[in-house]
């Protein structure tokens, strides 16, 4: 017996007919619309898709456009530590004639290891390692006396 079978007796049946309701089962335990969950499968597909598009994009570029990524993470370089006592690292990332810190556009660093650029620098100045001012720009060919 189906269940609409089932579903007919008790409407047709005296007692019941009056409370019985217009819908009996509500759509949505029949036919499910909105997915619910994910299809992992699909997903996992659609990602590699991504992927191999990405990929392309990046090999289509030239060599020299490529874009080579943060130089102080520890996946590309793991024996740079950031640290403020490095000034020689540091001062890498100064402007000579400015003395301002460069922006992450031209270091490349990503942004975690750009903040922490930022903090270190900050903190050697503050302890007297770095300069805070520079020299003019006239005066940087000058001998170094010591
Ligand atoms: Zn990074």
């Amino acid at each position: 017996m189906n269940y609409q079978s089932i579903a007919k007796l008790f409407i047709n049946s005296p007692k019941i007919k009056s409370f019985v309701p217009v819908q009996l089962f509500h759509q949505s335990s029949v036919v499910n619309k909105k997915k619910k969950y994910h299809d992992v499968y699909t997903t996992i597909h659609v990602h590699k898709e991504k992927m191999k598009a990405l990929e392309a994009r990046y090999e289509r570029l030239d060599v020299e456009d490529r874009p080579t990524g943060c130089l102080l993470c520890p996946h590309r370089n793991p024996e740079i530590e950031l640290d403020y006592k490095n000034v020689r690292l540091l001062s890498q990332f100064v402007s000579p004639h400015t003395g301002k810190i460069y922006g992450s556009r031209i270091t490349g660093l990503c942004p975690n290891k750009q903040r922490e650029l930022a903090q270190n620098i900050r903190r050697a100045r503050k302890v007297g390692l770095m300069p805070v001012t520079m020299k003019y720009f006239d005066y940087h060919s000058d001998p170094k006396l010591f």
